[in-house]
């Protein structure tokens, strides 16, 4: 029998020849084809609600997330429906921990100040005086795939690196050059807060006025998690309030967002979600979501089974 599988997002050449060595594929918005097809698979654009996967479930057996946030699926109504759901957590992993020292360094250098000021004519060098990361203190929130690989490139900058996980043991967060510590206590002592936690109930806000408030007047926070653990409107307060002195997101509360005045500030550097925009790491996430889907179809066993 072959396999019918609906692919609403973008994926990579490289995963759809697989999927069409081995299946019929559908390329359609998540609202066509349901209770039609074995597997659909999703980036973080099209959201499955409950709703979709009822539709859906009578031949749907599989969902693949290209990707690793699972908050764009109904993981209770897949599971009740009986749908594996399956991600590719490492393929970016490596992306979107390199993706995070740019922003590190150039809120520590002002690079975009400088950037658009000389494109302006101007030469502010006497205005942009920035920090030396060496002997600096990181602290990651979340020392999992993404903070420790952030951790082991930050190593050759010479920097203290803290780190606070709610699941991962000393040792762990030790074995990857990472000094464990409580999440108030990486708040108050770093200079540079990068967040890695994924967006779940208790994560959501999780960076609130509250924990501006422990944190460095002179320090900045970097997001590349998800939209929604940085409180926005709140961290554009501290910044007003001088509770902090910068930050830098590439996740938004929503995506696309509006031109809101946390996006607008002059001291906050903006990317659209583009952490794991590699060439490299798209590819492989094709490659790693399509072969996931067809071992789930072919009831082989799974890497990467959430459900
Ligand atoms: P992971 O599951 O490997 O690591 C996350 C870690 O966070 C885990 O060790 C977990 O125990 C810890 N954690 C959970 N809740 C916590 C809390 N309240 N306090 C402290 N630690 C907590 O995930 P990952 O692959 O490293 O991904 C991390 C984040 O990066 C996710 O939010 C993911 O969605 C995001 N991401 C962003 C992009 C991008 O394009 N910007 C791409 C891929 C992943």
């Amino acid at each position: 029998m072959t396999f019918r599988i609906l692919v609403c997002d973008e994926i990579s050449v490289e995963g759809l020849a697989i999927l069409e060595r081995e299946a019929d594929v559908i390329r359609s918005d998540g609202t066509n084809h349901l209770g039609e097809v074995d597997a659909i698979i999703v980036r973080s654009r099209t959201k499955l609600s409950a709703e979709m996967i009822s539709q859906a479930s009578p031949s749907l057996k599989v969902i693949g997330r290209a990707g690793v946030g699972l908050d764009n699926i109904d993981l209770n109504a897949a599971r009740e429906a009986g749908v594996i759901v399956v991600n590719t957590p490492e393929a970016t992993t490596t992306a979107v921990a390199e993706h995070t020292l740019g922003p590190i360094m150039a809120l520590a250098r002002h690079i975009p100040q400088g950037n658009a000021s000389m494109k302006a004519g101007q030469w502010k060098k006497s205005t942009l005086l920035g920090s030396t990361l060496s002997g600096k203190t990181l602290g990651i929130i979340g020392v999992g795939r993404i903070g420790s690989a952030l951790a082991h490139i930050v190593q050759g900058l010479n920097m203290n690196i803290l780190g606070c996980d709610v699941k991962q043991s000393e040792e762990y967060i030790r074995s990857h050059g990472v000094e464990p510590c409580t999440f108030l206590n990486l708040l108050e002592k770093s200079d540079f807060v990068s967040v890695h936690v994924p967006l779940i109930e208790n994560t959501q806000g999780l960076l609130n006025a509250r924990s501006f408030k422990r944190m460095k007047p002179e320090a900045y926070l970097i997001s590349t998690a998800r939209g929604g653990i940085v409180d926005e409107e709140a961290l554009f307060q501290a910044l007003e309030n001088g509770e902090l002195r910068g930050a830098a997101l590439d996740v938004f509360e929503k995506e696309p967002p509006e031109l809101t005045p946390i996006i607008q500030h002059p001291r906050v550097i903006v990317t659209p979600h583009i952490g794991a925009q590699t060439k490299e790491s798209q590819a492989q996430t094709g490659i790693d979501v399509a072969n996931e889907v067809l071992a789930a179809l072919s009831e082989k066993p799974l890497r990467w089974k959430i459900n």
